[in-house]
């Protein structure tokens, strides 16, 4: 085995099936914006699907040194292509799902590059109505052509590179993306930024380059709010997020009741209220901090 490539400890993963929306309610205007989102959706898909397939017959053992300018390019080029946020953070086997329901990535190089692309504010407004469904998974085919399009570009640089799709991919990504500085778990297991609050979408890149660039460490004082304010527990309609988060025998915090989200989800076609009631989401990171 190559000693470079890290691969799961057993850690169980759920995948969003779009075929369970309640068709029922959509409105024909959605059903519209959704066929055309859903056929770019599935291509990033199978191009992240096929590149890893390439990508894992040649892998190499060894990390490559990379410079502050080569992060600074991949930076750039990220922004260029809509994303939001951008962190750094080594592989955590603790964290690889046992089995990638999307695209069927087994193994991961070394080091990642964490992406974030924000969710429109006035879509996630109208949760739980179809159109924040609609703005998540517009999102995943924005991201998950954004994150395929940098894994090329670190390529051409002559490094390796293994991109993972923003629907489901191998590994959590909240805990990467807190890995990497980049923010904190809120009480309904999202990632909390403060540029975004929850309202993003994540994916990642694993690559073999070294040393990462520094993440600045930073106090976000977002969990000492979350223990104060508890509206996404409170107003869940399905009751699914846990006061206290559980803890797995594998030491990873689980915080909401997947079973009954998932029901909620399908039948709302996305949901998204936990990110619409969200301070966070609603007043931005600087008002909710300021009233701690
Ligand atoms: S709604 Fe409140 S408790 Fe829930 S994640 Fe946002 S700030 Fe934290
Ligand atoms: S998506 Fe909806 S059902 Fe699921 S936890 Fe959030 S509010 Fe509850």
């Amino acid at each position: 085995m190559n000693k470079l490539l890290k691969k799961s400890r057993g850690l169980k993963s759920r995948l969003i099936d779009i075929n369970k929306f309640n068709q029922g309610i959509l409105k024909s205007n959605i059903v519209e914006k959704f066929s055309k989102i859903i056929p770019k959706m599935i291509a990033s898909v199978i191009k992240a699907k096929r590149d890893y397939k390439k990508e894992i017959k040649t892998p190499i053992d060894e990390i490559k040194l990379a410079s502050k300018e080569f992060w600074q390019e991949i930076i750039e080029k990220a922004t260029a292509l809509g994303v939001g946020i951008i962190g750094f953070a080594s592989v955590d086997e603790n964290l690889i799902f046992e089995k990638d329901q999307s695209t069927d990535i087994k193994f991961l190089y070394e080091n990642a590059i964490i992406l974030g692309m924000e969710m429109r504010y006035e879509s996630i407004e109208k949760a739980p109505e179809p159109e924040a469904g609609l703005e998540s998974l517009r999102i995943y085919a924005e991201l998950g052509v954004a994150t395929n399009k940098l894994a090329d570009f670190i390529r051409s640089k002559d490094y390796k590179a293994i991109a993972c799709h923003p629907l489901g991919g191998p590994i959590l990504y909240p805990a990467m993306a807190v890995k990497a500085n980049l923010g904190v778990m809120g009480r309904q297991g999202l990632l909390i930024t403060k540029k975004y609050g929850p309202r993003q979408r994540l994916s990642m890149i694993a690559i073999n380059a070294s040393p990462l660039p520094e993440n600045l460490l930073e106090d976000f004082k977002i969990s000492e709010f979350c223990e104060k304010c508890g509206k996404c527990i409170e107003l869940c309609p399905v009751n699914a997020i846990f006061d206290k988060p559980l803890i797995k025998e594998n030491g990873i915090l689980t915080r909401i009741d997947g079973s009954k989200c998932f029901e909620y989800f399908y039948e709302y076609t996305g949901c998204s209220l936990c990110i619409k009631v969200c301070p966070f989401h609603k007043i931005g990171y600087d008002k909710v901090i300021s009233k701690l």
